[in-house]
């Protein structure tokens, strides 16, 4: 049976959009008797009925998950056990899994919106003959298009959990809104980069991190009096460095009491469990530490 095939990084909900036209289905319909899901847990960002997609446009749920999901983010600062659970969970149809992909729809105070970049829209219906949504602009912080250097624009369709009945827009047929610059055009733009190398494999160890955000303290003065690193300069510096309206915007909320490293003195034998951050928040801090780093080797 005919069902359409996924463009070069569209996420699943992009295809069930345009295969609900092709087939002439509505929405709803599609996600209930095709892909055997309640209509209500359709999501843009959170996956779902990977199987089902697997069986209907034959390719192996390995490289969906990779090539047209938001798991490679999800997964790129988690070790490679909990990596695994997650990925056996989302197959299995599991609703454990959400909870490490929720952060991709903002929160319940600021809710993140899909967006597209305009450029992109007229590239693909000149190469496909129709247009429809990128992963690579649905990353939290992420406003612009890399390849083509321009704001994206924003709309009104949830990033999270949609409405089946309302869901079936591409970016073609909504009206976008420009996103306002926060940061300054480079950093934005190493952002963008930066999130979409995730998207594209990139991983960081546990191990690795710890060392790192231990140098990030050490440049700061060393361990934190206490654990409770939102009273440390090193996240002063980091709200000045990014400003506190991104932060804002992107949800970066540090809570008090939450560490980033455990104390040297008192290291702790469950490491891949010492972070409560999100893929957003952790290449946030990378991003930072790599501009210390360099500004450090500069006035040596
Ligand atoms: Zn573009």
């Amino acid at each position: 049976m005919y069902f359409p095939r996924p463009y070069p990084d569209e996420p699943t909900l992009s295809l069930f959009i345009r295969a609900a036209r092709h087939l002439g289905y509505a929405m709803p319909r599609l996600l209930l008797e095709m892909l055997h899901t309640d209509p209500r847990r359709a999501s843009f960002t959170l996956p779902f009925s990977i199987t089902d997609t697997s069986r209907l446009t034959k390719i192996p749920c390995n490289e969906l998950m990779l090539r047209h999901t938001f798991f490679p983010y999800v997964r790129a600062f988690l070790s490679s056990e909990k990596t695994a659970a997650i990925y056996e969970d989302v197959i299995a149809g599991s609703s454990v899994p959400y909870t490490h992909f929720t952060f991709l729809a903002g929160s319940k105070r600021n809710r993140f919106y899909a967006r597209f970049c305009h450029e992109c829209v007229a590239e693909d219906i000149r190469r496909f003959g129709e247009a429809y949504w990128h992963r690579k602009h649905a990353l939290p912080g992420v406003f612009i298009c890399t390849e083509h250097d321009i704001p994206l624009l924003t709309t009104d369709m949830l990033a999270g959990t949609v409405d089946p009945r309302n869901c079936d827009h591409l970016p073609s047929e909504m009206p976008g809104n420009v996103v306002k610059p926060l940061l300054n055009h480079d950093l934005v733009r190493e952002i963008a980069l930066e999130s979409q190398a995730l998207l594209e494999g990139r991983r960081f160890s546990v191990e690795t991190l710890i060392t790192r955000y231990q140098q990030l303290l050490d440049l700061f003065g060393g361990d934190p009096p206490s654990p409770r690193t939102v009273d440390h300069p090193a996240y002063t510096a980091l709200r000045s460095f990014y400003g506190d309206t991104y932060l804002a915007d992107t949800n970066f909320v540090w809570l008090r009491g939450q560490t980033i490293v455990r104390h040297r003195t008192r290291p702790t034998p469950t490491l891949p469990n010492a972070f409560g951050f999100t893929a957003h928040k952790h290449l946030l801090l990378n991003i930072f530490l790599d501009h210390l780093l360099a500004s450090t080797k500069d006035t040596v």
